[in-house]
């Protein structure tokens, strides 16, 4: 039998990505039959499917998420193992964006499909390195998929928050963090860079750091802000969502360095606009380069952007003489939650 072209099997429908002989969608925007989901941000790992196959660390997310709504019947696959449905083989491959990310190895009759979900090749010390996977069709995020997104070395942007909390001692530094992934990771930066002080946290960042805590990942010492004094702030770090950064939660902080980490951050009109005093350039997407040399490490002849920058990463893959094009996929938003 001939192998049969990706196209003919796997293909973009408005509820997402639909693979059509193991009746399943990949992170669907709307609740359907049959969900591999890729990670536990809220855009990709949406609530109400009937049945739902995703990571042990992804399941646990959306079970603290959504409680009873997580979905009919959950199935756990860990990474590397493959699991049968309908008449595809899956496995779930580190993606190295945050705990428990993956991506979908779809294998039908000789065929190969990776579907990267939102991946990252720098080392993450919260979570599983990028793993490629050589395929035929690779369908690929393109969140910072333009040449001028190069995200700095972490160590440099770390630095440059622990200078400034050396350099203002009456002051509290104050970082904007989203609450899944970014948040653990800044504080295992900080932990890397020797930094052993408790770091507050925001109420709302509380439960999903327990949950990364309870899948083994050291944090070192964490405190609540609840109850504290603006004294007890005075040459600290807390973190908090983005959105507190900018509201009266704040003004229980003594003159607060306001400073946010995201990949957005390298454009200055972004942190200017959210009156970020310190932007820290710390992403959990891959830059220009790391989706680059993803192209390149999995050697697939076709390439299909899902989501982001795309028209730039498909006109790069042309140039390389590989079939690229872009789905404009909606429902998946910028960065985390
Ligand atoms: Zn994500
Ligand atoms: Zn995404």
């Amino acid at each position: 039998m001939p192998i049969p072209k990706p196209q003919s099997w796997i293909r973009a429908t408005p509820s997402g990505l639909y693979c059509e002989p193991g009746g399943f969608h990949i992170d669907p925007v709307q609740p359907i039959e049959r969900a591999v989901i890729t990670h536990g941000h809220s855009d990709h790992a949406r609530p109400g499917h009937r049945r739902v196959l995703a990571t042990p660390e992804t399941i646990a997310i959306m079970r603290q998420r959504y409680g009873e709504g997580a979905g009919g019947s959950l199935q756990v696959a860990g990474y590397g193992g493959t699991v049968s449905i309908g008449d595809v083989s899956v496995s779930l491959v580190p993606a190295g964006h945050i705990l428990g990310s993956a991506q979908a190895v779809i294998n039908y009759r000789g065929s190969r499909v990776v579907v990267s979900g939102d991946y990252k090749r720098r080392p993450d010390p919260t979570c599983v390195g990028f793993e490629p996977q050589r395929c035929d069709l690779f369908i690929t995020e393109a969140t910072f998929g333009l040449p001028v997104f190069r995200h700095p070395p972490d160590s440099h942007e770390i630095e440059k928050l622990l200078h400034s909390v050396r350099l203002y001692p009456e002051r509290c530094h104050l970082v904007g963090v989203y609450a899944l992934g970014k948040c653990q990771r800044l504080i295992a930066l900080l932990r890397a860079a020797g930094y052993d002080e408790p770091i507050y946290l925001h109420g709302a960042l509380i439960g999903r750091t327990e949950l990364y805590q309870s899948f083994g990942i050291t944090l070192g010492p964490l405190l609540p802000c609840a109850g504290l004094t603006q004294d007890a702030f005075k040459g600290r770090i807390v973190l908090a969502p983005p959105a507190a950064l900018a509201d009266r939660w704040t003004r229980r902080l003594p003159d607060p360095v306001a400073a946010l980490a995201s990949g957005w951050m390298r454009v200055k009109q972004r942190a200017k606009a959210r009156g970020v005093e310190l932007p820290l350039v710390i992403s959990d997407h891959a830059d220009w380069d790391e989706l680059t040399q993803t192209l390149d490490d999995v050697g697939a002849e076709e390439i299909w952007v899902t989501h982001g920058r795309e028209e730039a990463l498909v006109h790069y893959a042309t140039m390389r003489g590989l079939k690229a094009r872009a789905l404009a996929l909606t429902g998946f938003g910028e960065e985390e939650e």
